[in-house]
Protein backbone atom coordinates (compact mmCIF):
# COMPACT_ATOMS: atom_id res chain seq x y z
CA UNK A 1 0.00 0.00 0.00
CA UNK A 2 1.25 3.16 -0.79
CA UNK A 3 1.78 5.97 1.43
CA UNK A 4 0.98 9.77 0.17
CA UNK A 5 2.27 13.14 1.77
CA UNK A 6 -0.79 14.25 2.63
CA UNK A 7 -0.43 17.55 0.84
CA UNK A 8 -4.63 17.85 1.23
CA UNK A 9 -6.42 15.79 4.01
CA UNK A 10 -9.41 15.90 2.18
CA UNK A 11 -9.45 19.68 3.56
CA UNK A 12 -8.74 21.12 0.15
CA UNK A 13 -10.96 23.99 -0.57
CA UNK A 14 -10.38 25.05 -4.76
CA UNK A 15 -9.33 28.42 -5.05
CA UNK A 16 -12.48 30.58 -7.03
CA UNK A 17 -11.99 33.35 -8.87
CA UNK A 18 -14.42 36.28 -7.84
CA UNK A 19 -16.55 37.83 -10.39
CA UNK A 20 -16.84 41.31 -11.05
CA UNK A 21 -19.94 43.04 -12.18
CA UNK A 22 -19.48 45.68 -14.79
CA UNK A 23 -22.46 47.31 -14.02
CA UNK A 24 -21.93 47.86 -9.86
CA UNK A 25 -18.09 47.80 -10.49
CA UNK A 26 -18.83 45.62 -7.57
CA UNK A 27 -16.49 42.42 -6.76
CA UNK A 28 -18.68 39.03 -5.89
CA UNK A 29 -17.71 36.09 -4.71
CA UNK A 30 -18.51 33.11 -6.81
CA UNK A 31 -17.51 32.07 -10.18
CA UNK A 32 -19.10 33.15 -13.98
CA UNK A 33 -21.60 30.74 -14.48
CA UNK A 34 -22.54 30.45 -11.39
CA UNK A 35 -24.08 31.91 -8.83
CA UNK A 36 -22.75 34.70 -6.68
CA UNK A 37 -22.35 34.74 -2.64
CA UNK A 38 -24.96 36.57 -2.38
CA UNK A 39 -27.12 35.07 -4.52
CA UNK A 40 -26.83 36.61 -8.24
CA UNK A 41 -27.37 34.64 -11.26
CA UNK A 42 -24.30 35.29 -13.55
CA UNK A 43 -26.26 33.69 -16.65
CA UNK A 44 -29.24 35.89 -16.04
CA UNK A 45 -26.94 38.99 -17.54
CA UNK A 46 -23.75 36.94 -18.55
CA UNK A 47 -22.08 40.19 -20.52
CA UNK A 48 -22.61 41.97 -16.57
CA UNK A 49 -19.90 39.65 -15.18
CA UNK A 50 -16.33 38.97 -15.71
CA UNK A 51 -13.77 36.93 -14.19
CA UNK A 52 -11.50 38.84 -11.73
CA UNK A 53 -8.92 38.49 -9.24
CA UNK A 54 -9.41 41.45 -7.15
CA UNK A 55 -10.70 41.51 -3.82
CA UNK A 56 -14.13 40.93 -3.10
CA UNK A 57 -15.78 44.61 -1.76
CA UNK A 58 -19.57 42.74 -2.22
CA UNK A 59 -21.18 43.43 1.48
CA UNK A 60 -23.73 41.44 1.39
CA UNK A 61 -24.40 38.20 3.01
CA UNK A 62 -22.32 35.23 1.27
CA UNK A 63 -19.78 37.49 -0.17
CA UNK A 64 -18.87 39.41 2.72
CA UNK A 65 -16.07 37.41 4.07
CA UNK A 66 -16.90 36.12 7.30
CA UNK A 67 -15.20 34.16 10.41
CA UNK A 68 -16.02 30.50 9.92
CA UNK A 69 -17.96 30.75 6.85
CA UNK A 70 -15.52 29.11 4.28
CA UNK A 71 -16.87 25.86 4.48
CA UNK A 72 -20.56 26.45 4.12
CA UNK A 73 -20.58 28.22 0.62
CA UNK A 74 -20.15 26.14 -2.62
CA UNK A 75 -21.93 22.93 -3.11
ZN1 LIG B 1 -22.22 39.79 -3.77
Amino acid sequence: MMIFPTLDSGNFIPQKMPVRNLITKEIHRGSKGGRTGCGYNTNIHPEHWVDDSGKVSCTKNGCKKKVADEQTIGA
